[in-house]
């Protein structure tokens, strides 16, 4: 059985803790830079600027959050450390916050996450729990850590100062381009768009929020259907950062993006394949799949974007050479050039 949620979103998380969050961080997490793209202005006839998430140390935004949450620990939870479940951007933004902090990590995965996703965060100086099956072995494995050692959990997007966290690309975007009307993004558990939404949203309801998500497996856009959180099989995907559920009993992000986000749409392989040729061909950028998914649905023109000042999300450039590589060709030789 789902847990009923019933919460207000402006209840959850004010923009004050936003504000803290930028405040918090900004010894560990650099601004980043906010691009105009010429080629995404041309198609569409309006004005497109790419934020450079993927330029944080661990390749994605997920820096921000984990630097809010670990730096906001007390100190006796410093001492003891942190766990969490993610083996994607978030296990390594976790791993590298911890390493620059000194607090001990232990990042908990199933026996199914291949070694080379593994390496980095050895090399980081976490520690690895390998446990059971799937990722919700190593959920539980998690919190058994917590009972046990007294570790703290640090969830990937389903807890407030990680929210906040991702929220401070929102408070950039807005100093850089005081005229948005629209962002667009990566949505999986929502911990991005839910900061950006609410800091868009309070500072100005006309600005839109719009999430993107594979066609396959898209568990926030099913549960917003749906009315409530619901649990999807995992294909695989380019936009593999975008995969995993909303968690056993989601508190926050559900109910957040539910209130702050306008549009919610899927996006085909081919898609997403096309918008990482293009940032690859145009912007000479190496992105993953899931960063390159609104930058593919423009250059598709399968969403209706709303006003004149638009900016893309580029979240994170986690993917090997070959993938990426394999993911592009049909998009950069001059024969096939289908799009641009
Ligand atoms: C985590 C992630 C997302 C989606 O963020 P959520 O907070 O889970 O919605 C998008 N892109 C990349 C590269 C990510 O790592």
């Amino acid at each position: 059985m789902q847990k009923k949620i019933s919460i207000i979103a402006k209840d959850i998380l004010s923009l004050q803790k936003v504000w803290q969050a930028k405040n918090v961080i900004k010894g560990l997490i650099n601004k980043t830079p906010l691009v105009y793209s010429p080629i995404l202005s041309s198609i569409t006839g309006k004005n497109i600027y790419l934020k450079y998430e993927h330029m944080h140390e661990s390749g994605a935004f997920k820096m921000r959050g984990a630097a809010n949450a670990l730096l906001q620990l007390s100190p006796k939870e410093k001492t003891i450390g942190v766990t969490t479940f993610s083996t994607g951007n978030h296990g390594l933004a976790v791993a590298h916050i911890a390493k620059k902090l000194g607090i001990r990590a232990v990042i908990c995965v199933s026996t199914r996450v291949p070694y080379s996703k593994l390496d980095r965060i050895k090399e980081l100086g976490a520690e690895l729990e390998i446990y059971g099956e799937g990722q919700d072995d190593a959920e539980l494995r998690c919190y058994q850590l917590e009972q046990e050692q007294g570790l703290k959990v640090i969830p990937p997007f389903d807890h407030l100062d990680v929210i906040a966290g991702q929220g401070t690309i929102a408070l950039e975007l807005l100093e850089d381009l005081p005229s948005i009307d629209c962002v667009i993004g990566g949505l999986s558990g929502g911990g991005l768009l839910s900061g950006i939404g609410l800091v868009m949203k309070t500072t100005n309801p006309n600005i839109a929020v719009l999430g993107l998500s594979m066609e396959k497996g898209a568990v926030m856009h099913a549960s917003l259907k749906a009315g409530n959180p619901v649990v999807l099989n995992e294909y695989n995907t380019l936009a593999d950062s975008l995969l995993g559920g909303l968690g056993m009993n989601n508190s926050y992000t559900f109910p957040l993006i539910k209130e702050y986000i306008d549009q919610s749409a899927l996006v085909s392989e081919e898609t997403i394949a096309k918008g990482m040729a293009l940032l690859y061909k145009h912007h000479h950028i190496i992105v993953e799949g899931a960063a390159a998914i609104g930058v593919g649905a423009i250059a598709d023109r399968i969403i209706n974007i709303p006003g004149q000042t638009i900016a893309i999300i580029i979240s994170g450039c986690n993917v090997d050479l070959d993938s990426h590589y394999q993911a592009i060709l049909p998009y950069i030789s001059d024969k096939n050039n289908l799009i641009f």
